[in-house]
């Protein structure tokens, strides 16, 4: 075991091993991975729906959204594995905006400018494309539950490249990837001190009592990073917030016909996807108001979910998959978004801290994210570019930066 390192990352979350992957692929700096889990998928990541979709508001969102993606849509090579774990499911992500005639056709355009292919679908279109999905564009009554007399008149938006990828095999691999390139990765090591001079950082103290120098350190702990913050002696400035997010599983049977895509369903409030070969719906939350459950401690909170969010988002589904049989079982879990209350972006890079970086406050954003901010990091940590790389510049996040002033503070901001 190599007792000296140049960058020590906390945390084997899907960003932190992203950015050790990114400066292990451009340089020979000796790099180190602490994780408190006994595996990988301890925090968000393990939780993820890792829905991998373009369409942001803001236009260097899309162009991080774009490059985080092409990693994943060319995993063999990102990561330099010839057997990965995990594979892209391209099945699209479709955008049903409900009755705004106008959205999908000013978004397909903009689309374009950012190099993200897309298409525009009428109601014909989509129930061709989609059998199973309702072209309705009339909201549920998701109060009441009074069934309305639905309209079939949407005109949808389908991202082409879009898709999702299995979060925790996806983040094994990046383990083994970056162990190929010589980064350490060491599993129940949790990180309680940080040790800080007036020049900065010099070591970081783990539970088990040992010490390990360090003048670069990296805070990508998730819902824990505000423990790192407070070690550092930093008020990082910003209102990270732990947030308790819920998810549905249920059975999909093969009497609801065709395939599905990755499904974002404005009048519903909700997102769906499939795995398993397309036999099981995975299903959640688009809206703000779901959001909003402070976590006092991410090591311990309510993993179960609510029966209201349940039988809410069920009716949302019912109305966009009619054929949906209304039985099966349905499981639900929680996760947790690390929720930037000031502008639902994350911070990312330098802090006042000499030698303490950070990359935190993703909320539901950050898997696929993660290879594009591996490469922010690592471009600015190194000088240095590499394939896969974004051109977004890392300022966009900076720490010391104002709150972006943007109306949806909601994971579809
Ligand atoms: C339910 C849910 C659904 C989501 N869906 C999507 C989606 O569809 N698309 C998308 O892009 N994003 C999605 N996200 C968001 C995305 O998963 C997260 O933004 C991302 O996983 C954050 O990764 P991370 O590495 O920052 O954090 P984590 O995965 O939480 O990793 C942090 C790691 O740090 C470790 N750690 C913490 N403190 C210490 C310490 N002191 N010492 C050592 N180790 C430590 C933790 O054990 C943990 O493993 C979702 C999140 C949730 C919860």
């Amino acid at each position: 075991m190599k007792k000296n390192f140049d960058v020590i990352i906390t945390g084997a979350g899907i960003i932190g091993l992203s950015i050790a992957l990114q400066l292990a692929r451009r340089s020979t700096l000796r790099i180190l991975v602490l994780e408190k889990g006994a595996a990988v998928g301890e925090g968000s990541t393990g939780a993820s729906s890792a829905v991998c979709r373009f369409r942001y508001t803001l236009n260097d969102m899309v162009a991080l959204a774009r490059d985080g993606i092409h990693a994943y849509r060319h995993w063999n090579e990102f990561t330099g594995l010839k057997q990965p774990a995990a594979q892209f499911q391209n099945d699209g992500v479709l955008w049903i905006p409900g009755d705004d005639r106008n959205w999908a056709d000013a978004e397909h355009a903009r689309m374009a400018e950012l190099n993200v292919a897309t298409e525009v679908l009428d109601a014909a279109e989509q129930k061709e494309r989609f059998p199973a999905l309702s072209t309705c564009t009339v909201a549920p009554d998701l109060v009441t539950g009074e069934p309305h007399d639905c309209v079939s008149a949407s005109r949808s938006l389908l991202e082409l490249d879009g898709g999702h990828i299995d979060p925790a095999a996806a983040a094994q691999d990046l383990v083994d990837a970056c162990r190929a390139r010589g980064v350490e990765v060491r599993f129940r090591a949790r990180v309680s001190e940080i040790e800080t001079s007036d020049s900065g950082i010099r070591a970081v103290l783990l539970e088990d009592g040992s010490r390990i120098p360090a003048q670069l350190l990296i805070n990508a702990a998730g819902p824990w990073c505000n423990d790192l913050y407070r070690a550092a002696g930093l008020d990082s400035g910003w209102d990270l917030v732990p947030t308790r997010i819920q998810v549905l599983y249920l059975d999909c049977p093969e009497s609801v016909p065709g395939n599905i895509p990755v499904s974002v369903d404005f009048q519903g409030g909700i997102y769906f996807r499939t795995q398993n070969r397309g036999r099981q719906l995975v299903v959640g939350s688009v809206l703000e108001d779901d959001e909003k459950e402070a976590v006092a401690d991410p090591d311990h909170f309510n993993r179960l979910h609510d029966d209201d969010f349940m039988y809410t988002k069920l009716h949302a589904l019912s109305h966009r998959i009619p054929r949906l049989p209304n039985r099966g079982q349905v499981r639900g879990y929680c996760g947790l978004y690390t929720v930037n209350r000031d502008d639902i972006h994350p911070i990312v890079g330098k802090t006042a801290v000499d030698g303490f970086w950070v990359a935190n406050g993703f909320s539901g954003h950050g898997f696929k994210l993660a290879p594009a901010i591996g490469s922010m990091m690592a471009r600015a940590i190194t000088g240095a570019s590499s394939e896969f790389d974004t051109d977004v510049p890392i300022d966009f996040f900076a720490v010391d930066r104002r709150p972006i002033d943007i109306a949806m503070k909601s994971v579809l901001a």
